[in-house]
């Protein structure tokens, strides 16, 4: 059967999930990877592989979700609990900007002591001070978590963080769309299959654009892989929102999940399998992105014969992947080089996957980023003071908020 699969996805056709899941197991790697690539091909016939420089920010690390699979996250009242303050983020952006960076991707944790309102006037200080940057902030978890904190339907939260100034929603927290799975990585308090589904189509209807995401290697089948996918191609089919789709695998270090199931970290070969039958799924997705962040340089530059068309983000700070084990590092010079040594050409974008330019190295000198920034030095316990004027709902924040606190300078 599996050799008419192939015919199939070569004659252009759609694939369902049985064959899908008959190519997933069956076809041999080279044979997934050439139909991906010329998937890949046909939908970007100008040899261009593009990447964005942008700072991956995670405004706290305090959650009350609790996933099982999360090294990042600290319990309210942990004294490695942190907020970034209005000042801090906007250093951030300062230092992002001044490497030629367009926009912060913000995400963070669930935590109960930032109410919508921190959101809204963060947002809005960052577009009053920059405004032509853009924010690609808070996944679908997050908006949920603030729809639940407000008492407001996600629909009502999307479009007053849109009109705060929120560009786009990335696809972060979609783990595995199956809720037998979101069960056992105790996600799926934080946000159902639907719920995430259902933040995607208020925000594609409200005007955004969006990625999607999967985190794969925890304790799925091949057969909820697949259904993932169904389930984000068939959000594309009726809303067109989607730009862009960023598979990885799970990275078990410091994690319970890890520690308990004793998972070790899927290889490369089933990164790429995972790819490359993600680029024959999801065909109506234009983009795919390399996650080099997750399985290094070099698998990440394979990834572009295996699907890929986009390196991603340059990055220059990470905190969540780098908890758990993986601290890979590029900068704009070494995504370039990999993008070019594979035969093709580098060019930079927007979250819109519309092109800027060539690399910025090439336009002016740029400092080498041989590291990722963290989102705070270590044993950096400063508490924000505009915290302080919003109200709290744990018992530690609202301690917080009448104890008189003497920030560290
Ligand atoms: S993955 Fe996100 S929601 Fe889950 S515990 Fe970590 S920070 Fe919280």
């Amino acid at each position: 059967m599996v050799d008419s699969v192939i015919e199939k996805v070569r004659a252009g056709q759609r694939v369902n999930a049985a064959e899908a899941l008959e190519l997933y197991r069956h076809a041999p790697t080279p044979v997934l990877g050439r139909l991906a690539d010329d998937i890949r091909r046909r939908k970007h016939p100008d040899g261009i592989v593009t990447y964005i420089i942008d700072r991956n920010v995670n405004y706290t690390n305090i959650c009350v979700a609790k996933c099982n699979f999360c090294a990042f996250y600290r319990e309210v009242g942990s004294p490695d609990g942190y907020v970034l303050g209005f000042d801090e983020l906007f250093r951030k952006i300062d230092e992002t900007i001044a490497v030629g960076g367009v926009q912060l991707l913000l995400q963070g944790g669930h935590n109960p002591d930032l109410p919508l309102s921190w959101y809204e006037d963060l947002f809005r200080a960052v577009k009053e001070r920059y405004p032509d940057f853009k924010l690609h902030a808070l996944s679908p978890p997050e908006v949920v978590h603030l729809s639940r904190l407000a008492q407001l339907p996600p629909e009502t939260i999307i479009q007053r963080l849109i009109a705060a100034g929120m560009d786009s929603i990335p696809g972060g927290g979609a783990e595995i769309l199956v809720d037998r799975v979101r069960k056992l990585l105790h996600c799926y308090g934080k946000a159902t299959s639907d719920e995430w589904l259902d933040v995607m189509r208020h925000a594609h209807r409200a005007g955004l654009r969006t990625t999607a995401t999967m985190m794969y290697g925890t304790v799925e089948t091949d057969e909820e892989r697949i259904e993932h996918m169904m389930r984000l191609r068939d959000v594309q089919d009726e809303t067109g929102g989607f730009t862009a789709f960023i598979t990885w695998s799970f990275q078990p270090d410091h994690t319970e999940l890890g520690q308990q199931h004793k998972i070790t970290e899927a290889t490369g070969v089933e990164y790429l399998r995972t790819l490359a039958l993600s680029r024959i799924v999801l065909d109506n997705f234009d983009n795919l992105q390399a996650s080099w962040v997750t399985q290094g340089g070099k698998v990440g530059q394979l990834s572009l014969a295996y699907g890929a068309n986009d390196m991603g983000s340059v990055m220059i700070e990470e905190n969540v992947v780098r908890a758990a084990g993986a601290s890979y590092c590029m900068d704009e010079l070494e995504i370039v080089r990999n993008i070019e040594d594979a035969g093709f050409i580098a060019r930079r974008r927007n979250m819109h996957y519309e092109v800027l330019g060539g690399p910025i190295f090439r336009e002016r000198d740029v400092p080498r980023m041989l590291e990722l920034a963290t989102a705070r030095d270590a044993g950096d316990t400063r508490v924000p003071e505009e915290l302080m004027n919003y109200p709290a709902r744990s018992r530690a924040g609202k301690q917080l908020r009448v104890v008189p606190h003497n920030p560290v300078s």
